[in-house]
């Protein structure tokens, strides 16, 4: 059972002291309550209340991970139904799915292009995460061997006691694998199996209530990482199920259902439903999403759509600020400047450099914002610039003293022509896209 803010409150010191961030015991306690903090932000909190609120501060979905020879997907630890109320916190991992009935080299073709798949996006390596191997009447540890043979990514084992037993013996000590899936009745074996390889299992029901029943009776057997895996496959059935999950955890604190979740798009056959089907999954609630097709077509578009949900509304995605080199600049080439935003810096990036262009590119600290938004915020001004210049000594890299602002702060133009004396200021275009343009006529 939950605690409200109120009742959280009168076990808290009620010092207002602010060592946790927040202005009041009121304002934490209120926090608290909706989960979006931990309690171990409060230093003061005595023993005999911690223990009491301790219920209240754990996390309403079990965090938990699936771990191989230095990779980990987390799963699990989401607090909000929906991004905008704070953030998303663990990426739904994205598994490939083989089946023990295919050829060990069948198996080794499909999981090396999807193993070694990797796109550089806006300064992040998009990745497939793993790997599942399900039983279907061949050999499981030979289909296990194999794909162990070509990727060291986390895998999840789908099969009966067997079959999990023997794909068990073919991991790695230290592995962490997802097993699967246990239903009504094979449970106490699975859960035994699960146990002494403590690894995640995940359980399988038709109704959320047969689902909850297992979930309990799994818990009560001392599997502490229980991971959800609805039987139903319809778009609308997933969709329901995941929220249903999703809701009773979050709202109601109700523990049988806070747990991961795990979907089988990969489970309609067709690789263009397939497709709807991860994107749902990983919009609504799934923390892992088992494919049966890889091509790097639909993977790409996956994973960024991750990117998109997963990435915290409060905090734009960043590049370092400094001073970057396109193209082999020399002490003649011109310094542009930009804002630390990824996009922005990339877009800038890419357009002088696909155009073989030589420049600096000087990537001031704006706090991830891009250029009209940090103007806008009084975070890219004349005295940022400078100051980031001077920071990352550019003067000593040129000998022909060019900076160019971009178009939309061409009202900076004065101010940082004072900041920086001896410094020709130019004023470049708006779009990054005019940029080569404006590089080879103004700049010459
Ligand atoms: S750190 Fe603890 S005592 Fe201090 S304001 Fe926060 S909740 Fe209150």
């Amino acid at each position: 059972m939950s605690l409200s803010g109120i009742q959280i409150y009168k076990l808290l010191p009620q010092t207002n002291c602010k060592d946790c961030d927040f202005p009041t015991c009121l304002a934490f306690a209120m926090k608290l309550a909706a989960k979006q903090v931990e309690l171990s932000a409060c230093p003061h909190v005595s023993e005999e209340s911690a223990a009491q609120l301790s219920a209240a501060s754990q996390p309403p979905v079990r965090p938990m991970a699936v771990k191989s020879n230095g990779f980990e997907i987390k799963a699990g630890s989401e607090t909000v139904m929906f991004r905008h109320e704070k953030k998303f916190v663990t990426k739904p991992g994205l598994f490939l799915r083989v089946y023990d009935s295919e050829s060990p080299d069948a198996i080794k073709a499909k999981v090396g292009p999807a193993n070694d798949f990797a796109v550089d996006y806006v300064g992040i390596d998009l990745t497939m995460d793993g790997f599942a191997v399900q039983a279907n009447g061949g050999s499981f540890a030979d289909a296990v061997r194999a794909v162990r043979e070509v990727s060291h990514r986390p895998i999840i084992l789908i099969g009966g006691p067997d079959e999990i037993k023997a794909g068990l013996a073919e991991l790695a000590e230290g592995e962490v694998p997802l097993l699967g899936c246990a239903d009504a009745g094979d449970w106490q074996t699975m859960a035994g199996l699960a146990k002494n390889a403590k690894a995640p299992l995940a359980l399988t029901a038709d109704s959320m209530d047969e689902m909850v029943n297992l979930a309990e009776k799994v818990k009560e057997a001392g599997v502490n990482d229980i991971v959800l895996a609805p039987g139903q496959r319809s778009l609308h059935g997933t969709l329901s199920a995941n929220t249903m999950a999703r809701r009773l955890a979050l709202k109601k604190n109700f523990r049988p259902l806070g747990y991961p979740i795990v979907n089988f798009p990969g489970d309609w056959g067709d690789p263009g439903r397939e497709v709807t089907a991860a994107a749902q999954a990983i919009a609504k609630y799934s923390d892992f999403v088992v494919l049966d097709h890889f091509s790097p077509e639909t993977a790409y578009p996956l994973l960024v759509l991750r990117e998109n949900i997963y990435t915290d509304p409060q905090k734009p995605i960043q590049v370092q600020p400094g001073l970057y080199e396109i193209n082999n600049p020399g002490p003649e080439d011109p310094v542009l400047v930009t804002t630390n935003f990824s996009i922005t810096y990339f877009s800038v990036a890419n357009e002088v450099e696909g155009a073989g262009l030589p420049a600096w590119l000087l990537v001031t600290d704006a706090e991830g914002m891009s250029v009209l938004t940090a103007w806008a915020a009084g975070k890219f001004d004349a005295e940022r610039i400078a100051k980031d210049a001077k920071a990352f000594e550019v003067a000593d890299k040129v000998s022909r003293k060019r900076i160019v602002l971009p178009g939309h702060v061409a009202v900076l133009s004065g101010e940082v022509e004072e900041e920086m004396p001896g410094w020709e200021v130019r004023v470049g275009p708006r779009e990054a896209v005019d940029l080569p343009k404006f590089m080879k006529s103004v700049l010459g």
